[in-house]
């Protein structure tokens, strides 16, 4: 099912001294349970798109339709967990912004604790967990409040590659299990081909897009299938369609 479209979207920034065109011309589907990965030289409007998504900034041209209600969970470049907050409380903070904090929804965190393996860490502060736990942390905080769709943009830029497999493996089954229609911002042509259902691979600025890859593997994990010929091809497809640019 369609979940949104975008038509023609355009978007130029104006600063004092110049204009600045960051996004050319994008047109894209995003349809309900689909896994999206957006990839492409740093600068071209991955962010921004995002950013137009959620309503932070406006298109300068150009429009979105939502053909359902969006219930938006935006993880953002930084995972920006509240020092000063437990982890429980961090993760329950969106909650209680939005008056919805309650038995259920607190037992609902609770449980996406414990499932990825943070339910001893529940009253540790931020500071003290590994970078791959932040980072679960951050996502869970994400998903406390029920999104029907999911925005990451480059969760894990910040963890070392090991960290980074096991995360995306774990991330993947999250996002499956939960069936929520996921656009993920990634560098890492790997993570975006494990990962998703679509790779858009967008020009150097102004971002237009590229060049759209279906992949199509049978069911297995991330990290398994970074072991197939599949896996090689489409990897040296997106990654001459980077480089060439
Ligand atoms: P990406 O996420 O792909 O690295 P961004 O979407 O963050 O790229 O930025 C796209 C371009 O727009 C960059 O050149 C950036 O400097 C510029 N840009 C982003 N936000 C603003 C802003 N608020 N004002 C002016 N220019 C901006
Ligand atoms: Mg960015």
């Amino acid at each position: 099912m369609l979940l949104i479209s975008i038509k023609n979207l355009y978007k130029k920034y104006h600063t004092l001294e110049k204009e600045i065109s960051a996004l050319e011309n994008i047109n894209l589907n995003i349809n309900t349970g689909e896994i999206i990965s957006i990839v492409g030289p740093s600068g071209c409007g991955k962010s921004t798109l995002l950013n137009i998504l959620t309503k932070l900034d406006k298109p300068s041209s150009g429009s979105i339709i939502e053909h359902d209600e969006l219930k938006i969970g935006y993880m953002m470049q930084d995972d920006a967990l509240l020092p000063w907050l437990t982890v429980l409380d961090n993760c329950t903070l969106g909650l209680k912004l939005s008056n919805n904090l309650n038995d259920e929804s607190k037992k609902y965190v609770l449980d996406l604790l414990k499932k990825y393996k943070l339910d001893e860490f529940i009253n540790e502060y931020p500071n003290n967990l590994s970078g791959g736990m932040r980072q679960r942390v951050a996502l869970i905080r994400t998903l406390a409040i029920k999104p029907n769709i999911l925005l990451l943009d480059e969760p894990f830029s910040k963890l070392d590659i090991d960290s980074r497999i096991n995360i995306s493996d774990d991330v993947f089954k999250i996002i499956k299990e939960l069936n929520i229609t996921t656009i993920l911002i990634t560098h890492d042509i790997s993570e975006a081909i494990t990962l998703s259902d679509k790779v858009i691979v967008l020009t150097k600025r102004p971002g237009k897009i590229k060049n759209i890859y279906l992949i199509n593997f049978t069911n297995t994990t991330p990290s398994l299938k970074r072991n197939t010929k599949q896996f090689n091809i489409l990897y040296k497809l997106v990654w001459s369609d980077i480089f060439n640019e």
